[in-house]
C-alpha cells in the first residue's frame, strides 16, 4: 500500500488513487478538494466568509445558503442523492455515503426529501466538540467526507527524518476526524485515523515538532482508541516541551484539565511554568510600591485562582521548609559514631540556616522552590564547612535528601494548584 504521503505527492500523476470498490465514491472529488490551495484550518471560518467565497467558489440557492463547490455539483438532486446542510453550506451527497456516516446517517434519508429548501441540518453533530478550539464546521466535515475514499488507499504513513510542512497538514487532517468518527461510531474512519497515529509516534522528529494542537489531537486519539502507548509518547513530549519552554504552557493546561486523572503531572508542570513565567513578566509601578498583577489572558478567573493559590502554596512550603534543616539520619551501623553525628548534625544545620539566607537563592523568586531547592543544594555541596565538619557519608546522604525532597515536590506540583477549598 502506498503511504498517505507518497500518495498526495503523486495524486495528480498516478492512479494510486483510483477507487474501484463501489464504496468509495467521489473519487474525483476528493481529488479535487486535494488538489485545490486548502484553505488554512487555523482561521475560524464565518458565515460571511461563506457567502462571500460563495460568488467564486459554489453559489448561491434561493434559501441564502452557500452550495459546497466542491460537494454539491449540479443543480438536480435526484433520487439516491440526498442535501444536508452544515452552519450555511449545503452537501448534495448520496445516500449511501450518509449511510457510512454512522449514526448520523439515521434512516429518514430514504423517507424524506431533503433538498435546498429543506436539507437535513448536521449541525448536532458538532456540538460536543470543545467551543474553545473554534473548530470550523464545514471544513470538519469536508475532511470526513474526503476520508472515506482516501483511507482505503492509504494504509500508512511514511514521515521521514525531515517532515514537510505538508506532511504536518496532512497529519492534523486526518487526525481531526478522529473526535467526529469516534463519537458517530464511524468505525472504519476512526480505525484508520488510530492506524495513522500509531505510525505518527514512533517518528520522533514529527513529534517534537508538531503545533500544541496537533499534539492534542494525537492524545485524544489515543484516549479513543484506547492506545496506551500514543498517550503516554504525547505526555512524555508535553512534559518535555513545556518544562524546556519550546511550547507554550496554556494549550497543555487546557488539554491536562480535561484529562485531569492522567494529566496530573502536566497539569502541576504547565502551573509552575505559568507562575515562573508571571513572576518575570510582573513590573512593578511608578510608585515603586504597587504591583498590579498580569496573569495570561488566555486563563480563566479559574485558573487564575488555582495559578494564584498555588503561589501562595509554594512560597509557604518555603517559608516552612527553609527553616527547619533536614535532620540527618544516623545507624549503629553508619560509619559515623554517635557522637561525631551531632557535631554533623550541628555543622549541617548551620550551615543550612545561613545558605539559605544568602543573594544566590534570595535572588530566585519567592515561588520558584525547585530553583531554590536545586540552589540549596549546590550551595551546601560546596560548603568547605560542611565538608570539614561531617564525615564523608553523611554528607553525601545530606545531598541525597535534598535531591530527593526536590524530586518529590517536583512529582507533586499539581497538588500546590487546587484552588480555594
Ligand atoms: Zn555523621
Amino acid at each position: 500500500m502506498p503511504s498517505v504521503l507518497s500518495a498526495m505527492r503523486t495524486n495528480h500523476t498516478t492512479a494510486r488513487f483510483t477507487i474501484s470498490s463501489e464504496n468509495t465514491i467521489h473519487e474525483s472529488r476528493a481529488f479535487k478538494l486535494e488538489q485545490e490551495p486548502r484553505r488554512s484550518l487555523k482561521r475560524q471560518r464565518t458565515d460571511d466568509d461563506d457567502l462571500r467565497s460563495g460568488k467564486d467558489e459554489g453559489g448561491y440557492n434561493p434559501s441564502g445558503y452557500l452550495h459546497d463547490p466542491v460537494w454539491y455539483v449540479g443543480d438536480e438532486v435526484t433520487e439516491g442523492e440526498v442535501v444536508v446542510r452544515v452552519d450555511r453550506t449545503l452537501f448534495k451527497l448520496p445516500k449511501e455515503l450518509m449511510k457510512r456516516i454512522g449514526s448520523v446517517g439515521d434512516a429518514t434519508i430514504d423517507k424524506e426529501k431533503y433538498n435546498d429548501k429543506s436539507p437535513l441540518s448536521l449541525d448536532f453533530m458538532f456540538k460536543y466538540l470543545d467551543p474553545g478550539l473554534k473548530t470550523d464546521h464545514v471544513e470538519l466535515f469536508r475532511t470526513l467526507l474526503w476520508a472515506f475514499p482516501i483511507m482505503n488507499q492509504v494504509t500508512s504513513v511514511a514521515l521521514g527524518d525531515n517532515p514537510s510542512s505538508a506532511d504536518y497538514a496532512l497529519c492534523e487532517r486526518i487526525l481531526s476526524v478522529t473526535s467526529l468518527a469516534d463519537r458517530y461510531n464511524i468505525s472504519d474512519v476512526h480505525a484508520w485515523a488510530a492506524s495513522v497515529a500509531d505510525e505518527v509516534i514512533k517518528n520522533d522528529a514529527f513529534l517534537n515538532s508538531v503545533s500544541s494542537l496537533v499534539l492534542r489531537k494525537l492524545y485524544e486519539v489515543g484516549v479513543s482508541a484506547e492506545r496506551p502507548l500514543i498517550r503516554a509518547k504525547c505526555l512524555e513530549v508535553w512534559l518535555s516541551r513545556v518544562w524546556n519552554k519550546t511550547a507554550p504552557a496554556v494549550p497543555a493546561l487546557q488539554m491536562a484539565e480535561k484529562y485531569q486523572e492522567e494529566l496530573i503531572e502536566l497539569k502541576g508542570v504547565a502551573y509552575y511554568t505559568l507562575l515562573q513565567d508571571m513572576a518575570d513578566q510582573q513590573a512593578v509601578a511608578a510608585d515603586g510600591i504597587v504591583l498590579q498583577l498580569k496573569a495570561d489572558p488566555k486563563l480563566t478567573n479559574a485558573q487564575v485562582l488555582r495559578l494564584l493559590s498555588g503561589h501562595y502554596s509554594l512560597v509557604s512550603f518555603w517559608e516552612r521548609f527553609k527553616l527547619m534543616p533536614i535532620s540527618l539520619p544516623w545507624t549503629p551501623d553508619s560509619p559515623c559514631s554517635e557522637e561525631q553525628h551531632v557535631k554533623c548534625n550541628a555543622v549541617w544545620s548551620k550551615r543550612w540556616l545561613s545558605a539559605v539566607g544568602w543573594r544566590r537563592i534570595l535572588g530566585y523568586n519567592s515561588a520558584d522552590v525547585l530553583g531554590m531547592l536545586q540552589c540549596l543544594k549546590d550551595s551546601l555541596s560546596g560548603d568547605d564547612d560542611i565538608r570539614a565538619g561531617l564525615t564523608p557519608a553523611c554528607r553525601m546522604n545530606g545531598l541525597e535528601l535534598l535531591t530527593r525532597k526536590r524530586e518529590d515536590v517536583k512529582a507533586n506540583l499539581a497538588s500546590h494548584f487546587l484552588g480555594c477549598l
